[in-house]
């Protein structure tokens, strides 16, 4: 660990990264205590570091787990609110993330990502690019392994592609990274944040030891976020939907380019939706700064179908068009899913009923010929499609049966679209097992 003054460390929240990151501290010859409310003390987890000769406190968050800390490296999905947190704030104790060490281990070769939406999407777009064209590169974050277990593996000439949400980038201190990518900021996570300039500051942190011999790549179109970029020491790679952008990505009717560089026809992308031309349009620029070359780049979106669940390509049956956005647990989502498409579209919808109403979801239903209702909210989405003036609305079972009607009912060239606007957990254990149900009801069709 470079820059690591701190011997006596307690490590708060265990899950995968805590896990990794006292394992790390312990090996570099730290004195490590780990604390977490859940925790079983008897599991594998808790038994390979107590086996270590880590401290391990389980059960609650007494104050007494501060005694003689230095540092605190903080789960990003604990509250400051935390007693522990805020006693350490109190005794002034530097509060870290697990990036934070990634950080303190690799250096000039992190490319970071965030964005209120399609951070997943990007980072894995930016990895598939550099693995095609060759690069070095390891997957880390949500959707890779741990950041600081990636560190520790890295060779001289790699990449670690790296999603980064707000709570992480709170928790960061001298973590920069060679590229960072900066999508859109929406108002998200307010309950964590508290307010709106807390989440900005928060996304901010991505640059905030970045100099001019790093890169900043933002979303031009998006206010807030060229507003961060405005204040960056990084050299600035703007992408825009709408601007010709002479240091960075854009676009015309036909073409995708990077500087004055022509990338790819846009009619050889298989990714559909408007917000995902911008997050091919970060990715690229990020995979270009990264050494990526255009065979590579070309290769993975004249394939890359979408992460799963999230607007995803899943088969084209005699002419109909299926895709899976079992991810769009809300009317925002599947508006968005809507809006990417300008051909007859048939809904599937339906899920936990969360008391709301579905009226907000009228103006997307544009191109929507039929909707297929399941679940506890059938009733009320049936209302809204009659609402809107859709003839065809029927009820299904769950989504195998709802695949099945919306392809008796669908034309050649009709797009069929799970895109639920509820989460799944009146019928479904997760979003993604509703998805795949749904996807392995499409492949049994003929
Ligand atoms: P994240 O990892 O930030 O949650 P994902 O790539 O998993 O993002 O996408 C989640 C959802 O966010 C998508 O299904 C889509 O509805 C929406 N989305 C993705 N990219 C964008 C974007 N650039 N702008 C607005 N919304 C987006």
């Amino acid at each position: 660990l470079i820059n690591f003054p701190y011997e006596k460390i307690l490590v708060l929240g265990l899950a995968k990264s805590g896990t990794a990151a006292a394992k790390l501290l312990h090996e570099s010859g730290k004195e490590v205590r780990v604390n977490d409310l859940k925790a079983d003390q008897d599991s594998d987890q808790v038994q390979e570091l107590t086996g270590l000769g880590i401290e391990v406190v389980t059960g609650g968050h007494p104050l007494s787990v501060l005694e003689g800390v230095e540092l605190l490296v903080k789960n990003p999905g604990i509250p400051y609110e935390n007693p522990v947190v805020r006693e350490a704030e109190n005794r002034k104790i530097p509060i870290i993330t697990e990036v934070e060490l990634a950080g303190r281990l690799v250096n000039d070769s992190i490319i970071g990502i965030t964005g209120s939406n399609g951070k997943t999407t990007t980072t894995t777009l930016i990895y598939e690019m550099l693995n095609q064209s060759g690069c070095k590169t390891q997957l880390a974050g949500n959707i890779g392994n741990v950041s600081c277990e990636v560190a520790r593996n890295m060779a001289e000439d790699e990449w670690m592609v790296i999603e980064l949400s707000s709570f992480q980038l709170l928790g960061i201190d001298k973590f920069k990274p060679k590229i960072s990518v900066l999508l859109n900021l929406f108002e998200a996570h307010l309950d964590y944040h508290k307010s709106f300039e807390n989440y900005k500051q928060a996304k901010a942190g991505i640059m905030k030891n970045q100099t001019e011999d790093d890169f900043i790549v933002f979303n031009a179109d998006d206010n807030e976020i060229a507003d961060i970029a405005a204040h960056s020491a990084a050299e600035k790679v703007p992408f825009s939907k709408t601007k010709k952008m002479p240091d960075g990505a854009w676009c015309d009717d036909k073409y995708l380019y990077f500087k004055t560089e022509t990338v790819i026809s846009l009619k050889d992308i298989v990714l559909v939706g408007s917000h995902n031309l911008e997050n091919i349009m970060a990715a690229v620029s990020a995979a270009k700064l990264s050494g990526a070359d255009n065979e590579g780049i070309r290769q993975v979106l004249n394939t890359f179908t979408g992460v799963k669940h999230r607007l995803q390509f899943v088969s084209n049956v005699n002419g109909r068009l299926f895709y899976n956005d079992s991810k769009a647990t809300n009317i925002l989502a599947t508006s968005k899913a809507l809006s990417s498409f300008s051909q007859p579209t048939i809904l599937l919808a339906g899920g936990l009923d969360r008391g709301g109403s579905f009226a907000d979801l009228i103006p997307s239903l544009e191109f929507v010929k039929a909707v297929i209702v399941f679940g506890e909210t059938a009733d009320k989405i049936a209302e809204t499609a009659s609402d809107a003036g859709i003839k065809t609305i029927e009820y299904a079972k769950n989504v195998e049966e709802a695949a099945r009607k919306a392809y008796q009912l669908s034309l050649e060239e009709d797009v069929i679209l799970l895109s639920p606007a509820c989460a799944s957990w009146d019928q479904y254990r997760t979003f993604e097992e509703r998805g795949d149900m749904f996807m392995q009801a499409v492949h049994t069709l003929e």
